[in-house]
């Protein structure tokens, strides 16, 4: 697709033309996986964050947030309930905490790894030295999740502190790759001051890092942080980026996000049935379930607890898909 095709399906609101990309999109998505949409058990192992990114609840100058951290018996604890539902993937994310230390969170690795031998264990925690990444990659880990949040660098800088910086976020993807993650990028969309411009750019990165996952999600507003009045991201630019990104990058594991499950009570079925097959409920225990707050309004009912895995199977079944409990690998792009 050229660059006024793209832009013209980001602004149009043609009914005839949006249903038209997320049936084209469903197709891309069947020729590489079928039916399937994968399920991922998701474990949030820490609220504390070095960093202060502005859109962010986890934000360090937030000092209205209650803080947490797991323990390693905490989070194999909820390695172990996710097992006996039949999840194969643990997704372990988390703030920018310097508590854990590559040592650490290499041993956080290794009991994962020694217990549950063929599961996959998957990596959210942001920006580290390369050397943390190989040493995270030897140990066991084999996938890592880190959005790029927005690829225009101008738009970066009004979402993030100047110590921050996109080609730090870039290189951090382009060397996962390289060391043998299936790495995921993604953004946010409708981030304060983003242009439909800005998410063409998101699309071209994409294309260029061939990433292996694609995380996308609807900004909204988290009141402790400076945007806290900004207006909340659409579900319908939500749907069609999930859309584009799906037929640009058709091999790609793509999740209907919390996020847009949280802007729209249905967002999760509307995603999967946009192009996205991948839905990672939250095996996070109780006791602090309720302070992973990035965002307000956070959903964490329903189909976003693990323990209803049963509700979330009919959930998928009824959009026409079916619910996959295998490690659900990325596929290798097809020429
Ligand atoms: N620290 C890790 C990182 O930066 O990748 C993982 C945790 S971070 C909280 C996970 C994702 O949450 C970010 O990549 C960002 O896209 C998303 N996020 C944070 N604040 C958000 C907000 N206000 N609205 C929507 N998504 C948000």
């Amino acid at each position: 697709m050229n660059d006024s095709e793209i832009l013209h399906i980001i602004k149009t609101s043609d009914n005839d033309e949006i249903e038209a990309l997320f049936t084209k999109a469903r197709n891309a998505q069947e020729v590489y996986y079928g039916k399937s949409v994968y399920v991922r058990g998701l474990i949030e192992i820490t609220n504390h964050c070095k960093n202060d990114c502005l859109y962010c609840g986890l934000r360090c100058s937030n000092s209205n947030l209650k803080r947490y951290r797991l323990s390693i018996d905490e989070i194999l604890g909820c390695c172990r309930t996710g097992d006996k539902l039949g999840f194969k993937t643990f997704v372990l994310q988390g703030g920018e905490d310097p508590h854990f230390t590559a040592q650490r969170t290499a041993e956080v690795i290794t009991a994962i790894r020694c217990e549950f031998p063929d599961h996959a264990i998957t990596l959210s925690l942001g920006e580290r030295p390369i050397s943390d990444y190989e040493l995270f990659y030897k140990t066991g880990a084999n996938r890592y999740l880190l959005r790029h949040e927005t690829a225009n660098d101008s738009h970066y800088k009004k979402l993030h502190p100047p110590a921050q910086t996109l080609s730090a976020r870039k290189k951090a993807l382009y060397s996962l790759k390289e060391i043998g993650f299936q790495t995921g990028a993604g953004f946010m969309i409708e981030s304060p001051f983003q242009t439909p411009e800005n998410l063409l750019e998101d699309i071209r990165f994409l294309e260029d890092l061939q990433p292996q996952m694609i995380g996308i999600g609807p900004f909204l507003p988290q009141k402790d942080t400076p945007f806290g009045s900004f207006k909340a991201g659409s579900l319908l630019t939500s749907l069609k980026m999930i859309a584009l990104s799906r037929i640009l990058l058709p091999h790609a594991l793509i999740p209907a996000s919390t996020a847009i499950g949280t802007v729209s009570p249905n967002g999760r079925e509307l995603a999967l049935k946009a192009g996205a097959n991948v839905v990672m409920p939250n095996l996070t225990p109780p006791h602090v379930k309720n302070l992973y707050i990035i965002y307000d309004n956070k959903a964490v009912l329903g189909d976003e607890a693990a323990e209803n895995l049963t509700l979330i199977k009919e959930k998928i079944t009824n959009t026409g898909y079916t619910a996959d409990m295998s490690r659900g690998d990325a596929l290798v792009k097809k020429d």
